[in-house]
């Protein structure tokens, strides 16, 4: 009976086994801080985000009509006996991440609707008619027109009614007295309120206008309607006319006219027109261009270079309109494509590449239109908040914009708490890093007030600077004091330290994990000896202890000087050739931009192409050291549903030859392409393709995958499953995880040795035919670094590796240490982007950026052995250093 008895002041779960989980019962409080912990694998998500979570959801999506339902994205069940306290929840994830370029910092934090409706609202405008300007007045000022309109005699005040009539609301006689002009104040008020336009009559003579905004006070031209469309140049009324709201456009480039200049006109000077000796055309579609060259004593066969430059640029001039306009007239899409080729894709001239109407652009609010204050960063954007507030002080618009502004204040507080104040609103979501986006969603959810939901973070701490992590948990304890719980998926220490509860999960991965280790308050759980991470909590487990003998780089050194990409103010950089050097810095002080998108590409030039790289930098010296460069990024590993550890590896390959070695598939003559789920030819279940899943399509729906009916999601048709080899079929070779297959097979070297390496970063708990798109980002970029580990290749590799520590607990970051120190054992150079202050300790060599984020960084602060680095006055990282050092 007590079975179904619900605390409301918990969330339980009973008979919890989705994926590897094995959990009898959980019981969570509700509100609170709740960390979520545990080794790689044991299975934090499984709980968080495929139970809980989804179960949320999905209960939330029960509620609604099957109308509203509909339209939104379904998730399966999770595999859970019984779950009770929970409220809506929210997931905040790090890889939901909008790959939509017209998805920005706006849109996601939701301030974009808010300005578009304040622009709409109070913004200024010059009247097209009369050139005045025309800004939403307030009723003192509308009420000091109406008085003095009156002083001169008699007036009436009549409202516009939607069908053109009037309707007169108020007589006053020549100077009225103060009480009078009070009880008119109270009409003008309720008016506008109402959004009528007043007119003040002498006679039938209008005298001046009144409206809430958009009408001329001179001539009572209507300005525009006050939509809020109009400022986004997303919506039809909003784009700018000449580019269609794309920003740039194209337009004929005078490079792309001109071939050879040794060439005549004739002989295909000109690329439109190409060499037209042997051609039988005698009229050029420029007909005057015979003439122009006669009449410049030259001819249709005098070399380009010799041509008067005035006559070269007339024949230009001429040309660009030309093809410009059969690029307009093109009826075919092949024809517009040709006249491209003589287009270059330039910056819209008419918006500026913002991509709004020339309209919209026109209004000012505290003297910026919509695309300049898209283009402040925030710490600007708040400055400019305030401005609008004081413009609008005393106008009884202000009264209309308070919420507004309110909510817009709100959201940039906190982005500002979470140190983002350098992103502008028209960043756009692709160019941002996963932390940052995260962290922009946790803005909007903060800035939103909604209470009694249940929370589901990802690793918020991803991409902070240690200085940075401080704000963010103050935010997150926020969010949970408003009354909310917060579930957090996480390996900070900071975190854990302060959250009201841990739940820690394990002890191993995958079918070694999926267990509740330690449940409970935070105090609790860490003197709870049973726990794998209290004892690193406890700090009797170390987290990293630096290699006892640091490397010391010889003289090899590679040197970009100059670099000033995005913020970036002339950094000098020096990466020692054969050490792992670690680039710290502030969230948007400059190290993607410096490592990822300078030294990467510069150095790739010049190694692979062997070609001196050009870019926003000065110099590239010691390429010559690099022979090859990799980045180990964590996107996921292709896209369909077909690749998996084994494949990866290559490891399938040899799996498959023993299949079709047995004496079964011999018999039958069953090679090994028929052990393949991804040959047609081959063994592998037609229904699905050997995807082991099949799409359905629904009406109003995206595309939903389910298990394959036909093979049962085993990716095989049932005879290829008559053959076993070491008592497994070929399906159930596939579902062993990696730590098994290296027992089963120890005498094959061919299979076991790369299997070995995926172990060695840790991923021992993953099986061999699991989807790699079901891996998360860590486990991704691990799965790379595996197959490096695998090249026979006598070193010369620069690796850059961005934030490699995401994902990991304490006891894995060691394991990816010992990984990387290996491959500088083996001649290479390693180059990582990472926060983790355990594992910047553990570097060789750090580069230091800063000193702050956006236009506060771009700056070299300092570079040396880590032991340097933590006395260095300036570096941010410096104290945090010698902590760990000490
Ligand atoms: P953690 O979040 O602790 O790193 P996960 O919950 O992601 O661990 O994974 C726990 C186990 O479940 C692992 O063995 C993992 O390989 C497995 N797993 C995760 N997602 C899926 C999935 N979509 N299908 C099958 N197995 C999965
Ligand atoms: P970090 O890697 O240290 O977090 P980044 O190199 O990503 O920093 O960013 C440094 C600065 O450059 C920030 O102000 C960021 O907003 C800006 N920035 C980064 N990418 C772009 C981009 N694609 N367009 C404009 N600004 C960018
Ligand atoms: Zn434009
Ligand atoms: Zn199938």
């Amino acid at each position: 009976m007590s079975e179904h008895v619900r605390d409301p002041e918990r969330i339980v779960l009973r008979g919890v086994r989705q994926h590897n989980l094995r959990i009898g019962e959980l019981s969570l409080p509700r509100g609170g801080l709740t960390v979520v912990t545990g080794v790689s694998g044991s299975g934090k998500s499984s709980l968080a985000f495929d139970t809980i979570y989804a179960e949320g959801y999905r209960q939330y999506l029960d509620s609604l009509s099957a109308h509203v339902r509909r339209r939104l994205p379904k998730v399966s069940k999770p595999t859970v006996d019984w779950v009770s306290g929970l409220s809506p929840t929210v997931a905040i994830e790090q890889r939901t991440i909008s790959r939509n370029p017209r998805s920005n910092v706006g849109t996601i934090t939701e301030i974009s609707d808010r300005l578009r409706l304040l622009f709409a609202r109070t913004g200024r405008h010059d009247c097209r008619k009369c050139g005045t300007e025309v800004a939403p007045l307030d009723t003192a000022a509308h009420l000091a027109a109406l008085a003095e309109a009156a002083a001169e005699g008699p007036v009436r005040l009549v409202a516009t009614e939607p069908d053109g009539g009037e309707t007169e609301v108020l007589r006053l006689e020549a100077a009225p007295d103060a009480d009078t002009l009070d009880d008119a104040g109270l009409v003008v008020e309720r008016e506008l309120r109402a959004e009528r336009r007043l007119t003040v009559l002498r006679d039938r003579t209008p005298v001046r206008h009144l409206a809430a905004g958009w009408v001329c006070p001179s001539c009572g031209t209507e300005v525009h309607a006050t939509s809020s469309d109009w400022f986004t140049p997303n919506s039809p009324a909003g784009m700018c006319d000449d580019c269609q709201g794309l920003g740039y456009t194209y337009r004929v480039d005078a490079a792309l006219l001109v071939g050879d200049a040794r060439e005549s006109v004739r002989s295909g000077a000109l690329t439109f027109y190409g060499d037209r000796r042997r051609s039988k055309k005698t009229w050029w579609p420029q007909r005057d261009l015979p003439d122009l060259l006669t009449e410049a004593g030259a001819s249709l066969d005098t070399p380009w270079e010799d041509l008067p430059a005035e006559v070269g640029d007339r024949i230009l001039g001429d040309l660009t309109e030309h093809i410009e306009r059969l690029f307009k007239d093109a009826d075919s899409l092949e024809r517009k494509s040709f006249y491209q080729g003589f287009m270059a894709k330039r910056q819209c001239g008419s918006c500026g590449g913002t991509r709004h109407a020339a309209e919209a652009l026109a209004v000012r609010l505290a003297g910026r239109n919509i695309a300049e204050v898209n283009g402040l960063s925030i710490s600007r954007l708040r400055d400019w908040v305030g401005e609008v507030r004081a413009e609008l002080a005393g106008n009884f618009l202000a009264e209309l914009s308070a919420e507004l502004l309110d909510q817009v204040d709100a959201r940039v507080e906190f982005l500002l708490e979470v140190g983002l104040h350098y992103l502008s609103l028209d960043r756009s979501a692709p160019t941002l890093s996963a932390g940052e986006g995260q962290r922009l969603r946790l803005a909007r959810q903060l800035g939103s007030g909604l209470v009694g939901v249940v929370y589901v973070l990802d690793e918020p701490s991803i991409g902070l600077h240690a200085r940075d992590n401080g704000r963010l948990i103050g935010m997150l304890r926020r969010l949970a004091e408003a009354g909310n719980t917060v579930l957090v998926v996480e390996h900070d220490r900071e975190t854990m330290e302060a959250a009201d509860h841990l739940v820690d999960m394990g002890p191993g991965a995958g079918t070694r994990g999926g267990l509740v280790v330690a449940a409970g308050p935070t105090a609790e759980v860490i003197a709870d000896r049973t726990s794998a991470t209290s004892a690193y909590l406890r700090n009797e487990r170390t987290v990293v202890s630096p290699r006892p003998e640091r490397r010391r780089p010889d003289d090899r050194r590679l040197e970009l000087t100059g670099a000033r990409l995005n913020n970036l103010r002339g950094v000098d950089l020096t990466i020692p050739i054969g050490v792992l050097t670690c680039v710290t810095g502030v969230s948007g002080s400059g190290k993607s931009s410096l490592i990822t998108r300078t030294l990467q590409p510069a150095v790739d030039t010049a190694v692979r192409w062997r070609r001196t790289p050009v870019g926003p930098f000065d110099r590239l010296r010691g390429a010559e050291h690099i022979r090859r460069v990799t980045t180990v990024t964590q996107d996921s590993i292709g896209g369909s549903s077909r690749s998996t550890p084994a494949t990866y590896l290559g490891v399938f390959d040899e799996i498959r030859k023993l299949f079709a070695r047995t004496d079964e598939a011999v018999r039958r003559r069953y090679s090994t392409a028929m052990f393949s789920f991804n040959t047609e030819a081959g063994g592998r279940c037609d229904r699905c393709a050997g995807k082991g899943v099949v799409r359905i399509e629904m009406l109003f729906l995206a595309d939903a995958s389910v298990r394959c009916p036909s093979c049962d999601g085993l990716r095989y048709s049932a005879r290829v499953l008559e053959i076993t080899h070491r008592g497994r079929t070929i399906a159930e070779t596939l579902a062993l995880e990696v730590g098994e297959a290296i027992e089963l097979y120890a005498d094959v070297p061919a299979i076991a040795s790369p299997l070995r390496t995926l172990s060695q970063v840790g991923l021992g708990y993953l099986r061999l035919g699991q989807d790699t798109g079901t891996l998360s980002g860590g486990e991704a970029q691990r799965l790379k670094l595996s197959r490096e580990l695998l090249r026979r290749d006598e070193g010369g590799t620069l690796y850059l590796i961005d934030e490699p520590t995401t994902g990991l607990h304490f006891s894995d970051v060691q394991v990816l240490l010992d990984v990387l120190h290996d491959l500088v054992d083996r001649g290479n150079t390693v180059v990582v982007i990472e926060h983790s202050v355990e594992f910047a300790a553990a570097s060789d060599w750090i580069v230091d950026l800063g000193p702050g984020g956006g236009e506060d960084g771009g700056r070299l602060i300092a570079a040396g052995p880590p032991e340097l680095l933590a006395t260095h006055p300036d570096s941010a990282v410096a104290p945090y250093l010698a902590r760990q050092l000490a």
